[in-house]
């Protein structure tokens, strides 16, 4: 980026209070900022006592030497037991841990005694394959039970998981595999995707095929579809087979707090993925605590649903490890929001009373487009807490999720993190926070963030440039596997002292942080940095538009020229006068300087699987480029549909 820092452009004047009864019974008040910035590490030793430790630890950060950091160094615990049996043992082991909602429509009710049953036996089970602290487990699987059974089992048996999303490629696969040195694979034969099952197993036995992967000894297969399944004699072996009949019985052993408990590869939006390393105390701790305060969850009363896949961040934190720490009851679905019909998930929210309900903006920008008619046909009442992660909320999706979502009741906080934090960093908190829609707002008590200009220094209300953080956090990344000096290049040393998350992000006049895109995706016109997502929320905010993505194209008098590319509403025509209607409308909203040069309807965006807009793909098609790799797309085919649509395209 250049010196000139971001122009700060949007003015979003909302504000919403959040609602008396909850404020008045919030689990987290005001006091709690203040509390931890008097005494930030006293207040994380505070909240590592949510867990259970069979040492409790007496040092709380060392930061010796930086930044590689340990968090309560001299305890010792066990993930899984704090997720599980403690509930048990404290007489809740009739509490439903998870509902699960089948696509095909089947469903189960595990609850926490069972859930402890499950994991203890999976534990035995891998512990007769040979699997031992330390060890590295690949678990690619579809959104079923076993995927938080298989998860937890590793973390009982301290053997650090990795898990690959299952819409994942065996290319993605494979690479993920080598790079962690896995010993075991745990798949299915598939699962349910869109009507019709999805089988998962091929791409396992194609992974394994390649040079790197001679390591996995085993391959533990689920029965979910029950189609025909390819068979490697010695090495595959039924979950069913192996776990059923293995002891009920499991007693945890207690770990390091710096134990490692799993990698993650980030999803890839930027380059060649990272596999973030996780450890055990410090995550657990942050992930417990920032679950109970930011959704405001009563464990006896609340039904909590994240749409997210466990494979990526925000099911590792937010389904399995954060809720399940704090003895949640929560909702797990298989599939797609439009499976049989596009009110699938509105249906479930009815079906189970969901009062806590977690989700990304593509999801809500997708259902702005099919149209409010089909939330309004369920009973969405039990909702009271909505939240929204994965990428900056335009203030007209935040709106449309407030109130076709939430009947104007429920405060939606918007979550900023990453992979790499492992836990929520910056959000409103629902009983403290006037929300105001669009922002991220504060960073959580015991949370150190702030936006600094090229020269890293803080920059004033009213001004833009990048997210750093400050002070390191419990659940922060250790390192990227198997290569510390990648972690310190990317995150430590664009700023001295300071990690760099590499998203843009302004402060308001109060001081708040807004978020604005990934530094890369930041536009450069005529010597201004404009913020690709305030481009983006301006063309949302016209009633005709439900999506949009917009990227800087190489342009010989501005530098780059704002190109945006946009999905209407349902009920919205492609009119000859749209395009010029929606630049004015841009202009009127940002300025004349964020007007875009050209606009183009579409039908789809690429994304990645996460749901993440993939600009840089725009950006090719904007400059008239060869694409650039497509691989983690979730669909290939619409860079097509998109090319096809260009003027000049035949
Ligand atoms: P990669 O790092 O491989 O490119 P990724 O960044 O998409 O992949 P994640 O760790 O899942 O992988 O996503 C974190 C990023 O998502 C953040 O850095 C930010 O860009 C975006 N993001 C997440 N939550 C929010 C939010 N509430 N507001 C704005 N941006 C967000
Ligand atoms: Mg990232």
């Amino acid at each position: 980026m250049s010196n000139e820092s971001l122009a700060n452009l949007l003015k979003e004047e909302r504000r919403f209070a959040p609602p008396a009864e909850l404020a008045a019974n919030a689990n987290v008040t005001a006091e709690a900022y203040e509390r931890a910035k008097a005494d930030r590490l006293g207040f994380w030793a505070e909240q590592a006592r949510r867990l259970s430790w069979e040492t409790e630890p007496t040092e709380t950060l060392d930061w010796s030497n930086p930044p590689f950091a340990k968090w309560f160094k001299d305890g010792r615990l066990n993930v899984a037991y704090n997720c599980v049996d403690r509930h048990v043992e404290a007489g809740l082991g009739e509490r439903v841990a998870i509902h699960f909602e089948g696509e095909p429509g089947d469903t189960r009710a595990i609850t926490y005694a069972d859930l402890q049953r499950d994991v203890c036996k999976a534990a035995n089970a891998l512990t007769e394959l040979g699997v031992r602290a330390g060890d590295r487990v690949a678990i690619y699987l579809p959104m079923i039970p076993e995927a938080a059974v298989a998860m937890l089992a590793c973390a009982r048996i301290g053997a650090p998981h990795s898990l690959v999303f299952g819409g994942f490629s065996s290319d993605a696969l494979a690479t993920r595999i080598q790079d962690a040195d896995a010993r075991v694979v745990i798949t299915a034969d598939g699962g349910y995707r869109r009507g019709k099952p999805s089988a998962l197993k091929p791409a396992v036995d194609e992974a394994l095929s390649r040079p790197g992967t001679e390591n996995v000894r085993n391959v533990v297969v689920v029965r979910r579809t029950g189609e025909e399944t390819a068979w490697t004699e010695d090495r595959d072996v039924w979950w069913h087979d192996l776990v059923e009949r293995q002891s009920e019985s499991h007693t945890p052993q207690a770990f390091e707090a710096e134990h490692p408990l799993f990698i993650l590869y980030t999803s890839g939006t930027t380059g060649k993925p990272k596999g973030i390393l996780h450890t055990s105390g410090g995550y657990l701790t942050q992930t417990a605590y920032t679950h109970h305060a930011v959704f405001d969850l009563k464990p006896e009363t609340d039904v909590y649903w994240c749409t997210a896949d466990v494979g990526w961040v925000t099911g590792h934190s937010y389904i399995v490890y954060g809720p399940l720490a704090n003895g949640a009851t929560q909702v797990m679905y298989e599939g797609t929001p439009d499976t049989p019909h596009k009110g699938r998930w509105w249906e479930i929210v009815q079906k189970y009373k969901v009062t806590i309900l977690y989700t990304a903006p593509t999801a809500i920008r997708t259902c702005m487009k099919w149209g409010d008619d089909i939330p309004a046909k369920f009973d969405l009442s039990s909702l009271r807490v909505l939240g929204s992660v994965g990428e900056p909320i335009n203030p007209e999706a935040w709106i449309w999720y407030r109130h076709n979502i939430g009947g104007d009741r429920t405060p939606v906080v918007d979550t900023w993190w990453q992979t790499e934090t492992g836990a929520i960093m910056v959000s409103p908190l629902p009983g403290v926070t006037s929300t105001k829609p669009g922002s991220a707002q504060v960073p959580l008590p015991g949370i150190a963030a702030t936006v600094v200009d090229d020269e890293a220094n803080e920059v004033p209300d009213g001004a833009g440039g990048y997210l750093v953080l400050t002070e390191p956090w419990p659940s922060m990344l250790r390192t990227i596997w198997g290569d510390d000096q990648r972690y310190l290049d990317t995150y430590w040393s664009r700023f001295k002292d300071r990690y760099f998350a590499g998203d843009g992000a302004k402060k308001d006049d109060d001081g708040d942080i807004w978020l604005l895109g990934r530094v890369d995706d930041v536009m450069l016109v005529s010597g201004h940095n404009i913020s690709t997502t305030e481009v983006e929320s301006a063309l949302v905010s016209h009633p005709k538009v439900a999506e949009a993505a917009v990227v800087g194209a190489t342009d010989p008098q501005t530098t780059q020229a704002i190109c945006a590319f946009v999905i209407l509403r349902g009920t919205a025509a492609e009119d000859e006068g749209l395009v010029d209607e929606l630049r004015n409308h841009v202009a009127k909203h940002l300025g004349p300087i964020a007007k875009p040069k050209r606009i183009l309807p579409v039908d789809e965006l690429p994304k990645t699987r996460s749901g993440k807009i993939m600009r840089r793909l725009l950006r090719d098609i904007a400059e008239n480029r060869t694409l650039g790799d497509v691989t983690t797309l979730t669909d290939s085919t619409v860079m097509d549909l998109i090319q096809a649509k260009l003027p000049g395209a035949s």
